[in-house]
């Protein structure tokens, strides 16, 4: 029988989601502090030559794009204020193509601007986007109607290749995201079979240890939040080595399987049935009172002695013994194992297949026994 030697370790992994929003949280911050560094040195510089017009675009941009930091940080909607940055982004870049900037280098920063929209939005709409945008530029550029309101000192070689480096950088950074977020989403399938394979016991299926300990904690913070009571049993197979002993491994674990699809089929969906060890099984059995779990473990007792060798080469009867204890308040998992530990111990030196319960009020170190 198992005897606790301390807490099970925590789980290690952070769930993916907490890994993405941290990866916006940094995204945001970064292309914040620079963009935001960017539009305030040029904002001053063109006050201090007089550009006014352009010092006060770059000046409302630097704004704007604060109050949306303030925004994002508060709130946590990453995409809402990804998609203000791009609005905002994308009207920079027209003003810079159509005004030229200073001495025509505004189309310059629409490098930036591109790499940054794709990697906001991501390489769906980030892409889309960009293609609008290049299209936008392009027409005012000189592609349409529209040469009037474009600086006459963009030449035609430069406009050309202009539109060409951007769709280049356009298509390299839209790669670059798209591999990104690829990684990012098979990071994500692989974490939930990790998640998956360390909660779950490879031979029977059931949940193990830490999966038994993940349900433990959620029910424990439902009972602090609502009252609700829940019990926990411990089953181990009576005389199961002589099984192993007299029919091999295989069969041996055959019967594991058996007997762990016979407590599941027994039991309700908000139940939770793990394999805490060898031939031992925990029960955590829902707003259930001691009482209840004694009725509730005898009908699987009932069931594993009528069924758990039929379609196997066993001729003896399987039996189980059980232990039974409910849930103390602030109780840890180990505890409580500890108790029912000990009434499956008294089951088992008074005969086997049997149920015993322990006192309700005792801690692990007084707990107390009677019989049901
Ligand atoms: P008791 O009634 O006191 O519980 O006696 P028992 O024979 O069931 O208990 P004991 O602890 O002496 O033996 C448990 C056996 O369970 C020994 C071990 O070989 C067997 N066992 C543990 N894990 C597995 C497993 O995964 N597969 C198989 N086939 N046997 C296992
Ligand atoms: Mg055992
Ligand atoms: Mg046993």
């Amino acid at each position: 029988m198992y005897k606790p030697s301390g807490q099970v370790e925590q789980y290690p992994l952070k769930d993916f989601d907490s890994v993405e929003k941290a990866r916006r949280h940094h995204q945001f911050r970064w292309i914040f502090l620079i963009g935001a560094a960017f539009l305030a040195i040029f904002s001053t510089i063109n006050f201090y030559h007089d550009r006014n017009q352009i010092a006060f675009i770059l000046l409302g941009s630097f704004l704007l794009a604060s109050a949306i930091n303030v925004y994002t940080l508060k709130t946590g909607n990453f995409q809402i204020a990804a998609w203000f940055y791009s609005s905002i982004l994308f009207l920079l870049a027209v003003y810079l193509v159509i005004s030229g900037g200073v001495e025509s280098t505004g189309p310059l920063w629409v490098y930036p601007i591109i790499v940054i929209m794709i990697s906001l939005l991501g390489h769906v709409y980030g892409f889309f986007v960009a293609v609008i945008l290049i299209g936008v530029l392009a027409i005012f550029m000189g592609f349409g109607d529209f040469q009037g309101l474009v600086p006459s000192d963009y030449d035609e070689p430069f406009k050309s290749r202009y539109v060409v480096t951007l769709l280049a950088l356009m298509g390299l950074a839209w790669a670059i995201e798209w591999v990104r977020s690829w990684g990012s989403e098979s990071f994500n399938t692989l974490n939930e079979k990790i998640i998956e394979l360390s909660r779950t016991d490879q031979l029977t299926g059931l949940f193990n240890r830490r999966g038994l300990e993940e349900r433990f904690d959620s029910k424990v913070n439902r009972s602090k939040r609502g009252g609700e009571s829940f019990s926990i049993g411990l089953l181990d197979i009576d005389d199961f080595k002589v099984i192993n002993d007299k029919y091999g491994h295989l069969v041996g674990d055959a019967i594991l399987c058996k007997v762990s699809d016979i407590i599941s089929s027994e039991l309700r969906t908000i139940d939770t049935v793990a394999r805490w060890g060898g031939e031992e099984f925990a029960v955590l059995l829902s707003n259930t009172s001691l009482s209840e779990a004694v009725i509730a473990t005898e009908k699987i007792k009932k069931s594993v002695q009528e069924s758990a060798c039929t379609d196997t080469k066993v001729t003896e009867e399987i039996t189980v013994s059980i232990g039974l204890t409910s849930y103390q308040p602030s109780q840890t998992l180990m505890e409580i194992i500890d108790i029912a530990d000990a009434a499956l111990y008294q089951a088992k030196i008074e005969g086997k297949n049997c149920i015993r319960t322990s006192s309700e009020r005792k801690t692990s170190q007084q707990s107390g026994l009677h019989i049901v």
